[in-house]
């Protein structure tokens, strides 16, 4: 590493260090996305850094952990080790992955294998026993299904149900995207679950990257806005009958 990118480096961990310090004081949960692959292994080792620090005995710094990506359940596997070795509480976000479609071209130009699962299945196999990881060794993992897959979302309550475990426990939270799945989140809210949706903020110069990442993304989603809008549509028929 040259000592410009030591650096930028020394830059990005104070900056980050700072969220993280300022959320700590504050009592208040930080979220640290996932990227490319090729951005990923620093970010990751920066905020192992910032949970070993701020996650002792309480939850202010999670990871997110992209589970199209055929590498990630180990990961957590391994990162939940480093938690107990170094006694920290591990924060997970999990996610499916956001850039399925760029990660496998970047991967066929540049002739390295896919880091990213051979099929939806894979994803879905492994989102699941990540779920069902985190549940097993609640006392030391603080789990966030970021998802609108319903039955994720679903299967992560009856883990918590089947184990006697509140909905409301402390360690797991499920979030949204703003604009998407109402039907999951409210649910989930009116079945007392911690839930939160998840909403991009700042100048549109600053944030319109990510809103057009979302817009590609969909292509990815397959269904899931026609079943949303199915689900819309009765809900407006029902009320409409209901008036008559
Ligand atoms: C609160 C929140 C925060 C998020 N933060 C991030 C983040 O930090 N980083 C990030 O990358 N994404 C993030 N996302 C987006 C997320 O990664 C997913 O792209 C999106 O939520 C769709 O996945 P799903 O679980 O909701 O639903 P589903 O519709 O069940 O899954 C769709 C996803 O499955 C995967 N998939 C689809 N087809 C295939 C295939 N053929 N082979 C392998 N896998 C496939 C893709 O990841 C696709 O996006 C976030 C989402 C939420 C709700």
């Amino acid at each position: 590493m040259s000592q410009e990118d030591r650096d930028e480096w020394g830059r990005v961990y104070q900056r980050v260090n700072k969220v993280c310090e300022t959320a700590a004081l504050h009592n208040i949960g930080v979220s640290i996305d996932a990227e490319e692959t090729w951005i990923t292994d620093p970010l990751d080792a920066l905020t192992i850094i910032m949970m070993s620090t701020y996650n002792k005995g309480r939850i202010i710094v999670y990871n997110t952990l992209q589970m199209y990506r055929h590498d990630r359940l180990q990961f957590l596997i391994d990162s939940y080790d480093v938690a107990v070795e170094k006694d920290f509480i591990l924060g997970s976000k999990l996610v499916r992955g956001a850039y399925m479609e760029k990660e496998r071209r970047r991967a066929a130009e540049k002739g390295y294998p896919s880091p990213i699962q051979p099929d939806k299945e894979s994803t879905d196999r492994d989102y699941n026993a990540g779920v069902k990881f985190c549940i097993d060794n609640i006392s030391r993992v603080a789990l966030m299904v970021a998802s609108h897959n319903e039955y994720s979302n679903m299967y992560a309550a009856d883990l918590l149900k089947e184990r006697g475990l509140p909905l409301s426990h402390s360690y797991v939270h499920w979030s949204q995207l703003y604009g998407m799945s109402d039907n999951i989140t409210f649910n989930l809210a009116k079945a007392g679950c911690s839930v939160s949706k998840y909403l991009p903020f700042g100048p549109i110069k600053d944030v319109i990257s990510y809103l057009m990442r979302r817009a590609q993304e969909n292509t990815s989603v397959k269904g899931q806005t026609s079943r949303e809008m199915n689900l819309i549509n009765t809900e407006c028929a029902r009320r409409k009958k209901a008036k008559e």
